[in-house]
Parts: structure tokens; sequence; C-alpha cells
């Protein structure tokens, strides 16, 4: 198998970018803080759930220096950060401080035990809140749309599925002959898979109901590192600095990966798993490798999974126990799970001003004309946020967050870096970048936060990592090989490993 679904992380952002900022000649007085009872954000103990499955284009969550920072099952934040994280406390508003003097931020948070409320000053923030850390449910889904329509069944959303596992197996028991009852999942995302999935092969009837299901790339046998591993994929990918014809020459390969996909996961012609978004236009895929015979679309395939699509789920009938389809009767739920996905984790930690003044608004931009025949706009995808320098937020893979991490290390520091020179300069650089995103991939999903709509990689991280190296006149394409082979190099997390050092030697050498 080639995807590395099965490998145990509990590395995120957060963690990375802490011990690198922590580290070596940087040495920054680091304090983490999070809402968290444990390490590892999406990948923390109390997150995961069975059937959860990593499915990173490299399937890597790591750290260069993995042996240092590896942390064992049942180890707590203090062996990778001793005594630097503040577990279970909330951030509830960052403002700006003093403006006078040294720039800080007032961080007001609230102890998730003792409900004790404190104001902390620090002088250099790093977010790390995550894309996928707070659930997004659409208000005519909320519970007191279903209470004041008296549907009395357990809803729950994809976010809580891990730590209500247990109560989901127990309320809803295996379907039988003389007992059905069954569980619907809204969405089509990854979440909704894997849990379907999950529920599925447990013995429990399940129904999903989607629009579109995330795409998925797969092949029979396995690609060999050269090719998945290596920059090729990236090469292949839509990027800023692709030219039209060149476009048109990747759009048809994806189609055709995408063709190749479905016949390796056995898709018909009328399955409604072909109602999926396009890997052209969309920048999120899940990489499922070699198809799983236990997995979503195995189960669909077979039929132990029904699925209503295309449909949307519009509300709560008012009989107790059923929801109401935009096309369709109603479906009886014994068991509501909302896999609608995830909303900005910074909408509510900035207020209006402080958003402005750091440049978190949305607004109309203005209409860059690319590509032809893109698919419509979503309408809440009108208003994009364009003013962060690089979004340095962008894809989620070890290798990236690391260099990122090294990235805002040597901005704090005030090292010599290739930046604007001004902000006018910046901004330029965001909006164009922005109004690039915009046209490319209208589908974008900009709920999750403002930074995605200004830069966001998935497959193109291994140019955006480059650009950040060379932003820091550190080597980039690190794998090596000639000019010919490049694209085929395998690409190591451990190419970083000595990052701090280089940096540090630029820094002797005032470069
Ligand atoms: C079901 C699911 C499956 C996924 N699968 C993949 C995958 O296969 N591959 C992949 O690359 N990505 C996947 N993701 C995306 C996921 O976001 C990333 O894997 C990764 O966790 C991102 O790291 P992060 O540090 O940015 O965010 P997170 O790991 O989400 O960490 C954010 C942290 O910030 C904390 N936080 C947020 N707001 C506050 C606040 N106000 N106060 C205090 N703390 C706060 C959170 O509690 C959390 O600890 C998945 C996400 C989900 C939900």
């Amino acid at each position: 198998m080639h995807v590395c679904r099965t490998e145990k992380t509990n590395i995120n952002r957060g963690l990375i970018t802490a011990r690198t900022l922590l580290t070596g000649a940087d040495g920054f007085d680091v304090q983490v803080i999070t809402r968290d009872r444990s390490p590892g954000g999406q990948w923390a103990k109390e997150r995961i759930y069975p059937g959860l499955q990593l499915n990173n284009v490299h399937g890597e969550f790591r750290f260069s220096a993995r042996e240092t920072v590896s942390a064992p099952e049942g180890s707590t934040g203090d062996t990778l950060l001793p005594g630097k994280i503040m577990f279970e406390t909330k951030i509830l508003k960052i403002s700006r401080g003093d403006t006078s003097g040294e720039p800080s931020c007032n961080i007001s948070v609230k102890n998730c035990k003792t409900g004790r409320l404190d104001i902390l000053r620090f002088y250099r923030v790093v977010l790390c809140t995550g894309g996928t850390s707070k659930a997004r449910i659409p208000d005519y889904l909320s519970s007191t749309v279903a209470q004041k329509a008296n549907f009395s069944q357990p809803i729950i959303h994809s976010a809580d599925f891990g730590n209500r596992l247990e109560d989901i197996l127990n309320i809803i028991p295996p379907s039988s002959s003389e007992i059905s009852r069954s569980i619907v999942i809204i969405g089509g995302g990854k979440s909704a898979q894997d849990i379907s999935a999950y529920l599925a092969n447990q013995g429990r009837e399940v129904t999903v109901v989607y629009e579109r299901t995330g795409p998925s790339i797969a092949g029979a046998r396995p690609l060999p590192d050269f090719m998945r591993k290596s920059r090729l994929l990236s090469i292949l990918s839509p990027y800023i600095s692709l030219r039209t014809r060149l476009d048109k020459f990747v759009r048809e390969t994806w189609n055709s990966i995408m063709a190749d996909s479905f016949k390796a996961m056995g898709i018909r012609e009328d399955s409604p798993l072909r109602l999926t978004f396009s890997l052209f236009w969309n920048v999120q895929t899940n990489d499922e490798g070699v198809p799983r015979p236990n997995g979503f679309h195995a189960l669909v395939n077979e039929g132990k999974i029904n699925v209503i699509a295309p449909a949307r789920m519009t509300g709560y009938a008012g009989d107790g126990h059923s929801i109401l389809l935009n096309n369709g009767p109603s479906v009886k739920a014994d068991l509501l799970i909302l896999a609608t996905g995830y909303a900005s984790s910074w909408t509510d930690i900035f207020d209006e001003k402080t958003a402005a003044d750091i440049g978190l608004y949305r607004h109309q931009l203005v209409n860059y004309k690319s590509l032809r025949d893109p698919p419509p706009l979503q309408p809440e995808n009108t208003k994009w946020s364009s003013s962060i320098y690089k979004a340095i937020l962008a894809t989620n893979d070890g290798y990236s967050f690391e260099v990122t991490a090294h990235w805002i290390s040597s901005y704090f520091l005030g090292d010599k870096m290739n930046l604007p020179r001004n902000a006018d300069e910046a901004l330029k650089h965001a909006e164009r970048e922005a109004m690039w995103l915009f046209k490319r991939h209208p589908d974008l999903n900009l709920s999750l936060n403002e930074a995605c709509t200004s830069y966001s990689t998935f497959w193109t991280w291994p140019q955006y990592s480059d650009e950040l190296l060379e932003d820091m006149y550190l080597q980039s394409m690190r794998s090596g090989g000639n000019w010919f082979t490049w694209p085929f190099q395998v690409i190591s997390i451990n190419e970083l490993a000595t990052l701090h050092e280089e940096r540090e030697a630029n820094r002797r050498k005032n470069v």
C-alpha cells in the first residue's frame, strides 16, 4: 500500500512551529496554548477514531528530527515540548496591545476546567488554530431548529465522532432482520466517507446524503516512489505560473487520472460515486492509493452503504425522526451525523476592527480572466480576503509545516529575507495570488479560514516550500538530481534536518 494511511501521528502545525521556534539559535521563549487535553490537534488522542485515515500525498506528518520529537503512544505534550503547552485553555480574543514601543498582542483566555478568565501578553503570535477545528453546522440544521421541529433523535457533528463513538454504537445496534435502526450521514467529504465506512464495517445500517463527494485518486497497483513521492505530481498540478497551453495539458492529464481512478475503484458509469468535484478545479483530493476492500467506495459499490445523491438535507420533518431532502421523500434517521465541514477558527477570536486591521476582511475581487469554462462560483465564495502575504498556511504535511515554521522564525528574528520592500508591494502580491486562486479553484472551501482565500496549495506544496526556502536564501529543490531527473527524486523530510544550522550560517555571513 502506498498511502501511509495507518501512520500514527500526533504531530500538527502548532507543535512543529513551536518546536522550531524554540530550537537552536532561534531560541524563542515559546508558549503553546490549546483548548485540548492532549497534543496533536486533529490527531490528538481525544479526536481520532478508528477508520480515520491520513490521506496525504506523501503520507507524512512528521518532523525532520523525528527521533527527538516523535510521541510514543501514551506520551504527553511534555515529551514534545517540556512544560511549554498550556492545555485546556481556550483563546477567546486576540487584540493588539499597546502600540507604542515593541508591538504586542493581548490574548484573552479561559481555563476550560475552572472557567477562570485571564489576559496574557505576548510579543509575537503564530495562529495554528487549524482549518478543521471548529465544526460548521448550517443554521437550518441546528439543534434549535431540530428541537422546534420535534426531531428527537441524536444529532452529532463529525468533529465529535471520536468521543461519541461508544454512544453511537450503543444507540444503534448492528442491523439484523429484527432490528433496523439507521444512521444518516449528511455530507460527502472525507469525514463522511471514513465514518460511513467504519460504521458499515461495524454492521450498522448507514445512509449517506450528498450533492457531491470528495474526489479520490486510486490505482490498481502502488505507484513507485519516484512518481508519488517526487515533484512529479506537483509540477503537473496547476500553479500560479502555468501558461494556458500547459493548463490544457494538465486538465487532460487530471481528467485521465480521474477516469483511471474510477476504474481502479470499480465505480460504474451510473454510480453516485461519480458525482464528485473535478480534480482539475478542486484543490483537495483524497489519495486512496490501492482501493481497500472495506473502504468507502467498495462498500458503496457492494450496496453496504446506501447513498442518496445528488441531494441536500433542507431541514427536519415534523414526525420526530425524519429529515427533509431538497429532492425526494423524507428519510428516517435514528441517528444523524452532520459531516457538514468546518468553519473558520479565526472568526471568533478577532473583533471586526482587529480583523480589518490585520487584513482578514473579505471583499469582492476584481474579475480575473484566465481559464475557460470554470464551474460556477459557490455563492459563499464571492468575497475573498486577499491581504495575507503568502498566507503562510496552505497545505497539510510535515514538510511544508516545517519550512513554514522556519520562515516565520526568520521573519520574527529579522533575518535577511527575500520579501516585498513595503506593505503596498506585499498587498499587490497577495491580491494577485488571491485573484489567481479565485479563478483557478472556484470550489475552494473558503469557510475554513481567510488564509485559504489568498494562497492555498495541495499537490503543489513542493513548489510552495521551495519558494519559502528561497525567501530565506536557502537551497531549494533539496532532493537533488540533474536537469532531467529532478522531478523524479524522492522528497524526504530529512532534507530539512539542518535548516537551523543553515539559517544560522547565513546570519553569520549576513547573507
Ligand atoms: C476528519 C479529518 C480528517 C483529516 N484528514 C487529513 C488527512 O488525511 N491529511 C491531511 O493532511 N489533513 C487532514 N485533515 C486536516 C487537518 O486539519 C490536518 O491534518 C492537521 O491537523 C492540520 O494541522 P493544524 O495544526 O493546522 O490544525 P489542528 O490539528 O486542527 O490543530 C488546531 C489546534 O488549535 C486548537 N484551537 C483552535 N481554536 C482554538 C482556540 N480558540 N483556543 C485554543 N485552541 C484552539 C485546536 O483545539 C487544535 O488543538 C483532516 C481533518 C479532519 C477533521
